[in-house]
């Protein structure tokens, strides 16, 4: 559930001078990545974009990139904000929109193709940003701005963009000297490199392995809903009339609630979790091994005792033992909360006459069980309510509400795959804010989870730019002709990753490299988190939890044991999450790293902490994507930001009001328009007034005393 966005670079320029290939040079010619858009709304060009398009286009973005850099640097006129930071604002339009095309893809669907020049670019990109970040000409006329960033009468959000520039430079490691640059360099594309084939290695494992289902004995106690997105799996891979249970979480999870089969359970259970540790060639563990010592050695060369110091001087955590202050703060009596759900679990296996003790991959069968007992709750009573055209709808009519904003489906636009909607969305008076796009269905060519990402951000530096936002899930399409019915989680899933989408969308700033989700990763799951709340509105659900088949509300007695049961398996979802945030700080708070045993320190952490033998981390680090993109040292930030957004959705509690005016304005402003132009810290104070406490967010995993 993380974002995609917010590449902050003041921009990047190239050590690789060399002229593109010949052959190359020729594919510039009627590119389509390269040429005007005359699309509607300037989209993409979908359709005629080819995987060979994508190497000469970087080529000629990476070599108009260099040359406008070269163009700021070579001034020999004092510096200004308009000479320096105005131009590189604008700098690298081409490369942010070939980029964007290019990793969205690479994210949503993917192939082979893609895949090697995912593998290819990777690295020359990152050697580019740091060339430009480490160019001691463009560092030196910053470095004069900012120190004189008093005199300079400049707007407040002009004068946070010169001092995040200068931080931004200085955390690359402009202040080095030229050997510790080039190593900086190497490490850089370096780990390029190796992020790009973990990401590969784990969607390969996701990929290879299935479970297949052979009639009604492999099937028992799968409800119909999991039975159709089995059948579908099957048909998607050419298995017709089978059933198959895959890696991806909306096809495992739901298998792991319903399946009474517990030797299959096992099965799935132990390969899931698995990935990236499979061995041979998609096996991550080496892989995370070199990653986690370059970055401590990168952290030193900067000055730092550890990757995350260095990473979190950068957050609104600060360092590490802010961060491992509110992990353990919730970690005993998460545990205290899990020990009491497995005693309860290990019960009903006693119960129904089982003679075991729960393993892990019988805790979410057994805990599915508790539920229906416990609640008269299970998912099955709570799918026909989700259709996901409901939850769309439901949504775009909370965004309605809040922020005035509507939303057109639009049908004759390019798409990059024939399942992704698009819609326009508009202001009061029908003013165009940008266009939405919505990828639901899970594909073996999409890497797993939700995310949300952009092809355009907002910006108005140079002309009004729209943005152009994108929500990626892996939910299990319905049987042919069917709704697609979404659980209780997937359903927050949509809301919390469309919430993400509003920031990206509402985002109202002048420059590119602070527009939108471009905040720090502790604050960025604010607007994403605090979304999920309106889901469970009790006016939203009377509007839009209809009965797919009946066209009857929710009754009002589910609803409320929904409610009732919001806190049930906190203490093993706490547990699962907190101990993988643990594990990721931990992993990056190593000093000094060699000959990292990813298994042995896995195991090590885990024990100290005393983490319950049968809760898996949520993610393990051979598979853990978050921390081998943008969110290392920083798995913590939902947390941080779960603080938040408990603490702002209780001000609409206070106005007695989910969709209070007054409140809704000032969430607007400050939070999901204002990009990074304010400190999160200020701005959180500016909506809420007063600094976020942690007492709602406790009290919302039912953890508090
Ligand atoms: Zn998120």
């Amino acid at each position: 559930m993380a974002t995609r966005t917010g590449k902050r670079g003041s921009g990047k320029a190239s050590i690789n001078r060399r002229a593109a290939a010949p052959a190359r040079r020729a594919l510039t010619r009627g590119n389509p990545l390269l040429g005007k858009w005359s699309t509607p709304f300037a989209l993409p060009p979908f359709e005629s974009i080819e995987p060979s398009h994508f190497a000469p286009a970087f080529a000629a973005a990476l070599k108009e990139h260099n040359a406008e850099i070269a163009k700021v640097a070579a001034q020999s006129a004092r510096p200004t904000f308009a000479n320096t930071i105005a131009p590189l604002e604008r700098s690298g339009r081409a490369l942010n929109r070939v980029s964007a095309v290019f990793f969205n893809l690479a994210g949503a669907h993917t192939s082979e193709a893609l895949q090697a020049v995912e593998r290819e670019i990777a690295p020359k990109l990152a050697a580019h940003e740091t060339a430009v970040m480490l160019n001691p000409k463009i560092f030196a006329r910053v470095e004069d701005l900012y120190k004189r960033r008093d005199r300079l009468r400049l707007t407040d959000e002009q004068r946070r963009l010169l001092e995040l520039h200068h931080t931004w430079l200085v955390r690359a490691g402009a202040k080095l000297g030229r050997k510790a640059k080039a190593r900086v360099a190497e490490i850089n594309e370096r780990l390029a490199t190796l992020a790009t084939q973990f990401g590969q290695n784990v969607l390969k494992d996701e990929q290879s392995w299935r479970l297949a289902l052979d009639g009604e004995r492999d099937l028992a106690g799968l409800p119909p809903s999991v039975r159709a997105a089995a059948a579908r799996a099957a048909a998607d891979m050419g298995v017709k009339g089978k059933h198959v249970v895959t890696l991806s979480r909306s096809s495992v999870e739901p298998f792991l609630q319903f399946s009474s089969r517990r030797d299959l359970r096992e099965q799935a259970f132990t390969a899931w979790t698995k990935r990236g540790e499979m061995g041979g060639a998609t096996d991550n563990r080496a892989i995370t091994a070199e990653i986690v010592a370059l970055r401590a050695e990168l952290a030193k060369l900067l000055g730092y005792d550890s990757y995350a110091d260095y990473s979190l001087d950068d957050a609104m955590a600060k360092t590490p033992g802010a961060v491992r202050h509110l992990l353990t703060s919730v970690w005993p009596a998460a545990v205290r909360r899990a020990a009491q759900e497995r005693e309860a679990l290990q019960e009903r296996v006693h119960v129904e006459g089982g003679n075991f003790e729960i393993a892990a991959w019988d805790w979410r069968y057994y805990s599915e069980k508790e539920r229906k007992a416990l609640y008269d709750l299970d998912e099955a009573s709570t799918r026909p309510y989700f259709t996901l055209e409901t939850v769309i709808a439901a949504a775009f009519d909370t965004a309605t509400r809040l922020f005035g904003l509507r939303f057109k489906e639009l049908g004759d636009v390019p798409r990059y795959h024939p399942d992704v909607r698009v819609w326009e969305v508009t202001a009061e008076r029908g003013t165009h804010v940008g266009l939405f796009l919505g990828d639901y269905f899970a594909r073996p060519s999409k890497r797993s989870g939700a995310w949300m990402s952009a092809f355009r951000s907002q910006a108005k530096v140079s002309g009004n730019v729209h943005p152009i936002i994108v929500n990626v899930m892996n939910f299990a399409r319905g049987e042919e002709g069917e709704e697609t019915l979404l659980s209780l989680d997937e359903a927050r899933t949509l809301f919390h990753e469309f919430g993400h989408g509003l920031h990206g969308l509402l985002s109202n700033v002048t420059y590119p490299s602070i527009s939108g989700t471009s905040v720090p990763r502790d604050f960025v799951e604010l607007p994403s988190q605090l979304y999920e709340h309106w889901l469970m509105v009790p006016e939203v659900l009377q509007r839009f939890a209809i009965h797919y088949r009946t066209g009857k509300p929710m009754p009002a007695k589910l609803a409320q044991r929904i409610k009732k049961a919001r806190n049930f398996n906190q203490g093993f979802s706490t547990v699962e999450y907190v101990a993988s945030a643990l594990v990721d700080m931990e992993l990056h708070a190593l000093p000094e790293v060699k000959e990292l045993d990813v298994n042995a320190f896995e195991r090590a952490t885990l024990k100290r902490l005393g983490m319950p033998r049968e809760i898996v981390m949520r993610h393990r680090i051979p598979h853990f994507l978050h921390i081998m993109g943008g969110y290392a040292a920083g798995y913590y930030s939902y947390m941080w930001s779960e603080v938040m957004d408990a603490d702002a959705f209780a001000a609409f509690e206070e106005a007695g009001d989910a969709f209070d005016p007054a409140t809704a304005k000032r969430l607007k402003t400050y939070i999901y328009s204002g990009g990074n132009a304010r400190d999160p810290l200020e701005a959180y104070v500016a909506f809420r007034g007063r600094a976020p406490e942690i007492a709602g967010m406790l009290k919302k995993r039912g953890l508090e005393g």
